[in-house]
């Protein structure tokens, strides 16, 4: 039988951090789902249709991996995807508390799905999508962090949106 994973996030956008994780788990995995939530409520700097686009261009083409959107229970729509996996990055500690409770919340949705999660590498155990916008909106440079497509586009919206708010 296959082995197939969810690794779900917002990925707005996808940093190295996010890619680390995906190589690490397609050592063990058969497939990899790599699944954009779709959340109306949390304002997002890119749209979905952007954030699949920029994973899309950094990973080369591979059939083990499927890049897709969903909203919803996550245990459903691992359900439809026939995946016992749930990946998930620990950074810190600080992910800790949210990542246990909500592993064991979806383990009592739906026992035969399993978490997993997967420590970064240690450059990458800082980086999160929140603070590589925050940086490049105050004009850091956010270079070795997110693949280079990501930070273009990353310049230009908030260079766009800074220029608004003048
Ligand atoms: P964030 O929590 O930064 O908004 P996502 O919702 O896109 O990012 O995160 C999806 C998953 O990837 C979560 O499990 C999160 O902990 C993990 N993740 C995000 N950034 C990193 C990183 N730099 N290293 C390891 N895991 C990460």
């Amino acid at each position: 039988m296959k082995r197939i994973a969810v690794y779900p996030g917002s990925f707005d956008p996808v940093t190295n951090g996010h890619l680390d994780i995906i190589h690490r788990a397609l050592e063990f995995v058969d497939e990899l789902v790599i699944a954009i939530l779709v959340n109306p409520e949390k304002q997002a700097l890119f749209t979905v249709k952007e954030r699949m686009e920029m994973i899309t261009n950094v990973l080369p083409e591979n059939h083990r991996i499927q890049i897709d959107q969903f909203d919803g229970l996550l245990v459903e729509y691992a359900r439809k995807k026939n995946a016992r996996v749930i990946i998930r990055g620990l950074r810190a500690v600080t992910d800790f508390d949210y990542e246990f409770q909500m592993a064991l919340m979806n383990r009592r949705l739906e026992a035969q799905i399993e978490t997993v999660f997967l420590v970064p590498a240690e450059q990458y155990s800082y980086v999160s999508s929140r603070l590589v916008k925050e940086i490049c909106a105050l004009g850091g440079a956010v270079r070795g962090l997110v693949p280079e497509d990501v930070e273009k586009r990353m310049q230009k919206k908030l260079q766009t949106e800074g220029r608004r708010k003048k």
